[in-house]
Formats: structure tokens, sequence, C-alpha cells
């Protein structure tokens, strides 16, 4: 095998993604998997616009939406009385960023990037578990499990959660959030989508637990997610999560997301961590991406959405610093990557842990959360023009935060017969 120009840990959809920006500029990409196979476990994604937009300059979203479903509109509810909190337009919101809100099988959008990178001709290695990183005198070397070593101009470590890269750059562990999520399909024709409607997606909000359903494969299935915070993991035993405290989890909820809970997966179940934010990525010529660099927790979305725009803003810094002959100046390309993607990434994974308590809430904390909620403006863009328009390239492009509102500030109407 010839030495490629860069080598890729992980082909998850980060992974994926950061071979294929990489190789349509060019350079010759070995994606190096653990697993004997490529695939992906889960159900349904959630990709806002800042994604569908970088799908488009791929040449890959016609194929993305037929997959998927673009639905009509985004729904908040109280999980506890099933009122609407507040709604997104999604037709309008397309129109706003320019680029539609998809949402798709996890392992469809897995096949459409593995496709995409089979055809631009990454080199794609299964059973390849690294198992250390070093720089070398003019790129980076990896080991195999097996001895094996790799070399190449670059490697980008797009290895997860728990990655091995990452202990090059930060002394951290991920941290437990002590939530869980249930995850489960059901198949069109069952009662249970008839009483759905498919062009929704909705996310239940309720004490210490949120629901969240959407239509999938044009319709074909149901996709539920059911996240809850465990008490056996608040107090501190091992085993946490398990399928026992599901149904006491959401007891106080209302009938529609309790009558959901018998069509969740209760085989496997995901707890939910992320990391304290890491404002240094690359180390030498060896670079983090995706959740080894950025992990959230999940409540706004963003976490394949982040990875997916690392590799994309990786490639057009790549192909500022290629010079006639192909080679890459990759000192100046890396800095760029870590001059502006770290500091996107923090405001994500603090603004989802944040959105998450803003969920979760009990008591007057609620009332005054569904108080503010209502009244907002179903057309007010102010707490997404942060987030889905276009993906800065440089940090003078990464736009500025919303301003956040205090529950405090939420005032209660007057108590019915108040003046009697
Ligand atoms: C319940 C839930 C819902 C979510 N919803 C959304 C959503 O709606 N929208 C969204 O954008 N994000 C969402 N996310 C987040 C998203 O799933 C992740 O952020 C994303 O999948 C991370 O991709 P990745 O490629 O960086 O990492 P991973 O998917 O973890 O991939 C890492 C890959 O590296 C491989 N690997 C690891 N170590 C090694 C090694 N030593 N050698 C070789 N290979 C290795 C692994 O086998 C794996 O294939 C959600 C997450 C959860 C849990």
């Amino acid at each position: 095998m010839s030495q490629p120009d860069v080598i890729v840990v992980g082909g998850g959809l980060g992974g994926l993604g950061a071979a294929f920006a990489l190789t349509r500029q060019g350079l010759r990409v070995r994606l190096l998997e653990r697993a004997p196979a490529f695939g992906e476990v889960g159900a349904g994604i959630q990709l806002a616009p800042n994604c569908t937009r970088i799908l488009d300059d791929y040449g890959l979203l016609d194929e993305a939406v037929r997959l998927g479903v673009v639905p009509d509109s985004m729904v908040m509810r109280d999980a506890v009385d099933g009122s609407e909190l507040t709604r997104l337009d999604l037709r309008d919101l397309e129109k706003r960023y320019g680029y539609p809100y998809l949402v798709i099988h996890r392992s469809d959008l897995h096949g459409l990037l593995l496709r995409a990178c089979e055809r631009v001709g990454v080199e794609l290695i299964t059973d390849a578990r690294v198992t250390s990183y070093e720089n070398t005198e003019g790129g980076a070397r990896v080991t195999l499990a097996g001895g094996e070593t790799h070399e190449a101009g670059v490697v980008i470590a797009a290895d997860g959660l728990h990655s091995l890269a990452r202990e090059l750059l930060v002394d951290d562990e991920p941290v437990s959030s002590a939530y869980v999520a249930y995850r489960g399909t059901v198949p069109a024709g069952l009662p249970r989508v008839r009483a759905t409607d498919l062009g929704e997606v909705v996310v239940y909000v309720g004490p210490s637990c949120h629901f969240v359903h959407y239509g999938l494969r044009g319709g074909e299935l149901l996709n539920q997610v059911a996240v809850f915070e465990s008490p056996k993991a608040l107090a501190g035993q091992e085993d946490w999560g398990t399928p026992d405290e599901l149904d006491a989890a959401f007891a106080g909820t209302c009938d529609f997301v309790r009558d959901g809970l018998p069509y969740m997966w209760r085989d496997k179940w995901w707890r939910m961590f992320d990391r304290e934010p890491a404002m240094t990525w690359v180390h030498g010529r060896i670079a983090l991406l995706g959740d080894s660099a950025h992990p959230p927790l999940q409540y706004i979305a963003q976490g394949a959405i982040m990875a997916i725009e690392d590799g994309w803003v990786l490639g057009e810094h790549i192909a500022r610093n290629r010079a006639a002959d192909g080679t890459v100046d990759w000192a100046p390309a890396l800095a760029a990557y870590q001059a502006v993607r770290p500091e996107h990434c923090r405001r994500v994974v603090t603004t989802s842990r944040t959105w998450g308590e803003l969920w979760h809430l009990d008591g007057t904390p609620r009332e005054q959360r569904n108080t503010l909620l209502r009244a907002r403006d179903p057309y007010d863009y102010s707490f997404t023009d942060w987030l889905y328009g276009p993906t800065a390239l440089t940090p003078d492009q990464e736009p500025a935060m919303f301003t956040p509102i205090p529950l405090s500030s939420a005032t209660f109407p007057p108590p019915p017969h108040a003046n009697m």
C-alpha cells in the first residue's frame, strides 16, 4: 500500500464526512475503522440547515431527501398535560436559511456517506483498531492492535466519545448526565402511527424526562426517543438506565407519551455523556474531529452535524492551502481549523446542557418556562440564527449568540376571579 496523504481514524458519521471532504479536495485518504464492518446503530437523526447546506455542497442532498422526511413543523409540548408550548414552521425556516430541515434514519445517512466515500476512492479498511498515535518528522503515524503501522501527512482522529487520540491533548473523562435514552421505531400501519402526524417533529418536555417522535423513510416508520434521568445513576449504582426505570420515569406524563413506551427497544439503551469543552484539538499533525473533540448532550441535535461541519471546514482550508503541485501546507490549514471550530462547538456543547435543563424543569420553573415559550413568536429566529446559518470558516464569520431570557421574567396571568 502506498502512503496516503491523510489517515482518518473512525468510520462513524464524522470520519466518513471528513474522508469524503478531503478526498474531494484531491487528497488520498485512508480510513481505519476498528469494527469488522461499517454501520450505525440507533434510529433517526435530525439534520438542520447548517448540515443540509453542506450535504448540498457535496452533491448528496437530493439523495438524503429521498431517503428521509422533510417535516413541516417542529413542535414542543408539555409532557405532563400534552399542551403545545411553541413551534417552528420548518417550511418558513427553510426559506430563511436556504436549506431544509431533514430527518433521516442513521443507517441511511451512514450508508449514503459510505457510498460517497467509495465513489471518490477513499481507502476503507475495517478490523483496524488504532492503539497509539505519534507525530513523525513529516506527518503522523498510528499503530494498530496487530502491530501494523500507517503513516500520512496528517491523522484525523474521529474516534468518538471515548477517543484515544484525545488523551494526547486533554486529561479528562466523559461527564455522565445521569440521563439515558431509549429508542425505537414503529412501522406504518400500526394504530400508533395512524394517530401521529408524521409531518411533525415533536418533543414533549417533562420533569426529568422528555419524549421525541418524527417520521422516517418517507413515512414508513415512526421514530421515537424516550429520555429520562435515572434514579439509579443519581444513587451511584453501576447498573443504571435499565428498562425497569423507563416506565416509572414517565408515569406522570400524558397518555400519548405513555402509550409510546411499549414500542421502545428494551434490549439496548444509550447513557448520555458529554465532555467539558476542549479548546485545543490539534497536536502537531494529529487533529481531533467529531465526538472525539466535542461530544454534546443531544438536546439541540447538533452532534453529528458538528462532526460533518468539522470535515467540511477542514476541506475548505485544505483547498486554500494547497499548492499547484497538490501538496498541502498543513500547518496553516490545521491552524485555520483550530481557530474556528473549538469555539463554535464550545457554544453548542454548553447550550445543549442548558437547553436540556430547561426541558426537564418541574414546579414553578416549569410553569415559568411554559409561559415564556407560549409567548414566543413562532417566526422569531433569534434562537436559531447562531446555529442554522452558513458554517463559519473564520472566527469573524461566527454569528453572535442569542440573548438568554431569564425564567424569572415570566409574568403569569392573574388567577381567575382575582378581581372578584
Ligand atoms: C439519543 C441520541 C440522539 C442524537 N440525535 C442527534 C441528532 O438528531 N442530530 C445530530 O446531529 N446528532 C445527534 N446525536 C449525536 C450524534 O449521534 C453523534 O454526535 C455522532 O454520531 C458522532 O459521530 P462521530 O463519527 O464523531 O463518532 P462515533 O459515531 O462515535 O464514531 C466513532 C467511530 O470510530 C471508531 N473507533 C473508535 N475508536 C477507534 C480506534 N481506536 N480505532 C479505529 N476506530 C475506532 C468507532 O468504532 C466508530 O465507528 C445524537 C446522539 C444520541 C445518543
